[in-house]
């Protein structure tokens, strides 16, 4: 039986590596007719619709967790990813935009919703790149509804992208430190259109001069730096 990382019930469903909404705010509807492809290990898979296993991550989690629980933290992704999609044009033009407007609910809440979602996309990642990683803190944190402590985002002005018409993600590069060794630094890019957005564990606050202004829900401002 597969187990929920999440919360240990039966796991029967997958998280999708880059959303399903994502997915269609960019290619649109994804048919037989229209597909997309994706390439993993090496080899080109046919995606005939955004619910295609290609399209998934190989950790599976609950039915629970992956709906009910989760939702309002999907809902609230969405709804950043479609404003950063229709900003894209701005980003790297040195314009901070406001972002006061992006959530239909309050802008803290949405982004720590916002976080909650990566929490879950990182916990997903971490198992499918087999990185060795304690996940009961990630868990925790999507259960309660508290930010993690050690997680932060941003869209990172230093990526220069071209192609509206892409979606990824990056492999995970990992730091371990001590003894035995433990994972101290975490980072990968979600890439929806010409928009990197940066993912980081991040034991300690990282330091501005090398991450530039990452995003936590600690941190309360209202905009986002898109450059
Ligand atoms: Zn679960």
């Amino acid at each position: 039986m597969n187990i929920c990382w999440i919360c240990g019930r039966e796991a029967t469903t997958r998280e999708h590596r880059v959303k399903a909404s994502d997915l269609r705010s960019i290619f649109g509807v994804v048919t037989q007719q229209s597909p997309l492809y994706t390439k993993q290990d090496g080899t080109v898979k046919i995606l005939q619709s955004v619910k295609s296993n290609f399209a998934k991550y190989s950790a599976k989690i609950c039915h629970h967790c992956n709906t009910t629980q989760t939702q309002k933290y999907d809902e609230a992704w969405s709804e950043l990813a479609d404003y950063l999609l229709k900003n894209q044009s701005i980003i790297g033009s040195c314009k901070t935009i406001n972002a006061g407007k992006i959530f239909s609910c309050d802008f803290k809440q949405g982004i720590l919703y916002c976080h909650l979602y990566l929490v879950k996309a990182f916990g997903c990642k971490i198992i499918d790149d087999k990185v060795p990683f304690d996940l009961s803190g990630f868990a925790e944190c999507i259960l309660s509804g508290k930010a993690h402590p050690d997680l932060y985002f941003s869209v990172d002005n230093k990526i220069k992208l071209n192609n509206k018409n892409y979606a990824a993600t990056s492999p995970i590069q990992v730091i371990q430190y001590g003894c035995p060794k433990k994972v101290v630094y975490a980072t990968w890019y979600y890439i929806i259109g010409k928009v990197p957005i940066k993912i980081l564990y991040y034991v300690n606050t990282p330091p501005i001069s090398v991450h530039g202004h990452m995003i936590h829900p600690r941190i309360g401002k209202k905009f986002l730096r898109l450059a």
